[in-house]
């Protein structure tokens, strides 16, 4: 039966649903309408499978090769860090500052770091006007990038560029900089444990304290902005002001601190100037 081996499967039933579906090729509800049914040895070795791969610590997303972000499906490999709830929580910031009466029409965004396009992408498909270029030093990062563009119709509104940080973009300057850029310490023992092992330790590792990149980023952003242009980015729950510090010493103003679902701060932003 189904569920027995559901059940047995030594993983949270969410999770060994999740593979079910895919290993049998059902949906949700058909998996849910067979639970009593009996399963076939060929069907049981394919769910035996994944169970495996997901017992042996490798995230679902990796697994089932797609993730949830902004109620988009985006597709993910182990090249691009998996895209997180908490980031949901930038794309909604920028969002709202592109937004409303005195918003510009066509503005240009730059995502820094774009790995699996989630920010780049969800921008793009919620304001097909804005003009999304989206960075990355990584050409198998900015592959996914691509084919979620393209998956998700949004290509028609993204430049991909490859490039460390603003490295490739000349003198251009842009209306919004977003960036979810690695910001955990190389010592972090959560880079050690659960899924962070499987990802890219360049999407998630920035140096002795996690600032790295978030100081690179600062300090060159505002020769990317035009007058009155938004820097915004993720940064850990612990790093808030040191980077609301960052954006103050490099000259924005109106700096903030948005707290994430579970109440931690999670973006930090500023703005030049007009
Ligand atoms: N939020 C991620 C984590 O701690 C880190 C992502 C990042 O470094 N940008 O799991």
């Amino acid at each position: 039966m189904l569920e027995g081996l559901l059940r047995a499967s030594g993983l949270p039933w969410l999770e060994a649903r999740l593979l079910a579906e895919r290993a049998l090729r059902l949906t949700a509800v058909q998996v849910a309408m067979r639970l009593r049914d009996p399963v076939s040895s060929v069907d049981q070795a394919a769910l035996e499978a994944l169970w495996a791969r997901r017992r042996g610590g490798e995230p679902v997303a990796y697994i089932l090769g797609e993730r949830e972000f902004y109620g988009r499906r985006f597709t993910v490999t182990p090249a691009v860090l998996i895209p997180r709830p908490e980031t949901e929580l930038l794309c909604e910031a920028v969002l709202e500052r592109v937004s409303g009466p005195s918003a510009l029409t066509a503005a240009s965004v730059l995502d820094l770091g774009t790995g699996s396009g989630a920010i780049a992408v969800t921008l793009a498909c919620e304001r097909p006007d804005l003009r999304v270029t989206a960075v990355d030093t990584s050409v198998a990062a900015l592959d996914v990038a691509r084919h979620n563009a393209l998956r998700l119709c949004a290509a028609a509104g993204i430049r991909c560029v490859i490039s460390n940080w603003f490295d490739a973009l000349g003198t251009e300057r842009f209306d919004m900089i977003a960036s979810n850029p690695p910001y955990v310490a190389a010592g972090d023992p959560h880079l050690v444990s659960g899924d962070l092992r499987f990802e890219p330790p360049g999407a998630l590792q920035a140096g002795a304290d996690g600032m790295d990149s978030l100081r690179a980023i600062a300090a060159a952003a505002a020769q990317h902005l035009k007058p009155a242009g938004w820097l915004l980015m993720e940064h850990g729950f612990s790093q808030g002001e040191e980077v609301r510090g960052l954006l103050s010493r490099h000259g924005f103003s109106d700096v903030l601190t948005l707290r994430d679902l579970a109440g931690l701060e999670r973006v930090s932003g500023g703005r030049l100037p007009d």
